[in-house]
């Protein structure tokens, strides 16, 4: 059984980036730059956009943070938007989700220019994937699939079971899978018998939000297994909290073939890859 790295492969994507934007400015270019626009003070959110901006500044690429009080409204981010949207100076514009209340995120998300959703939120982009134009990819599932290349090599044919539908990860890494030619089936809230569909896939790639749901006894020997979940339990010992995926892993590493670790497999990927498409902005001038 292998445990698929994805901090050490996020290291190295991060080190080749880091080497474009250097080949980038050396030929002239200014540096790539992201737009970050974090509203209110959701403690996960500030992390995340710390994390974002520190990986950032490591690759070379410029980040502009907008900071905007929990009351801000929907007018004025979306003039926010369109003020960045202009701006020749941004390349990439990341709102951080999940927004208060009084904004409609969707529409926010819509407000943003295609070709500077470095999220890859924006429905043109998810209409640019379904139908396999380049565009860019949410970060997660991209992510996953640069390290299912990376493990598995060529993906046609292989039966992949995707748990989640999400248009954040489900929904984009089923169209993924689909233009990989992979055979893809799709799994929610309201599918049947998980365990009968995790039996039959070479590939299980769970994005739930339910604590150690998918269980070992559930798969295919040798199969292949990313855990997108991100879920914080009570340790054994009572006192304090760790990370868990949504997939059991013990027990899956005990019949899978490849299996992502929570913390340390998709995480470090989803950085990554935003890198990648701020870079892919840059150079879309
Ligand atoms: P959502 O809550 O948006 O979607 C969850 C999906 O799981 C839905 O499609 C839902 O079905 C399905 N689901 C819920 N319960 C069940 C069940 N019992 N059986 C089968 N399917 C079920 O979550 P996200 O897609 O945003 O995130 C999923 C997980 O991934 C979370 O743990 C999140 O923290 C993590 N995450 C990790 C990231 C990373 O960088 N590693 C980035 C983004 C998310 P239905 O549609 O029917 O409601």
């Amino acid at each position: 059984m292998q445990i698929i790295d994805g901090k050490a492969h996020a290291l190295r994507m991060r080190a080749d980036i880091a080497h474009a934007v250097i080949a980038r400015t050396a030929a002239g270019a200014r540096a790539p730059a992201l737009a970050v626009v974090l509203v209110g003070e959701d403690p996960a959110s500030h992390v995340y956009v710390r994390n974002k901006i520190a990986a950032c500044a490591e690759a070379g690429i410029t980040s502009i943070e907008h900071r905007r009080d929990a009351n801000l409204t929907e007018a004025e981010l979306l003039a926010l938007v369109a003020q960045l949207n202009r701006d020749p100076a941004v390349d990439g514009i990341l709102v951080q989700l999940p927004l208060p209340p009084q904004i409609d995120s969707a529409r926010v998300i819509s407000a943003i220019d295609p070709d500077k959703d470095v999220d890859g939120f924006h429905p043109v982009n998810a209409g640019r994937l379904a139908t396999g134009l380049d565009g860019f990819v949410p970060c997660t599932p991209l992510g996953c699939l640069r390290l299912l290349e990376a493990t598995l090599g060529d993906l046609s044919g292989a039966d992949a079971l995707v748990i989640g539908r999400s248009n954040i990860v489900g929904r984009p890494m089923a169209s993924l899978l689909v233009s990989a030619s992979a055979t893809v089936t799709v799994a929610h809230s309201r599918s049947r018998d998980l365990p009968a569909l995790s039996a039959r896939a070479d590939i299980v790639i769970a994005a739930v939000g339910r604590p150690e749901m998918v269980r070992g006894n559930w798969l295919k020997p040798g199969c292949t297994v990313i855990d997108v979940g991100i879920n914080r339990v009570p340790k054994e010992s009572g006192q304090g909290t760790r990370l868990v995926g949504d997939v059991a892993f013990s027990e899956a590493a005990d019949v899978a073939a490849h299996i992502t670790p929570v913390p340390g497999g998709v995480g470090p990927m989803t950085i990554a890859c935003l890198l990648e498409n701020t870079l892919k902005a840059a150079a879309r001038e």
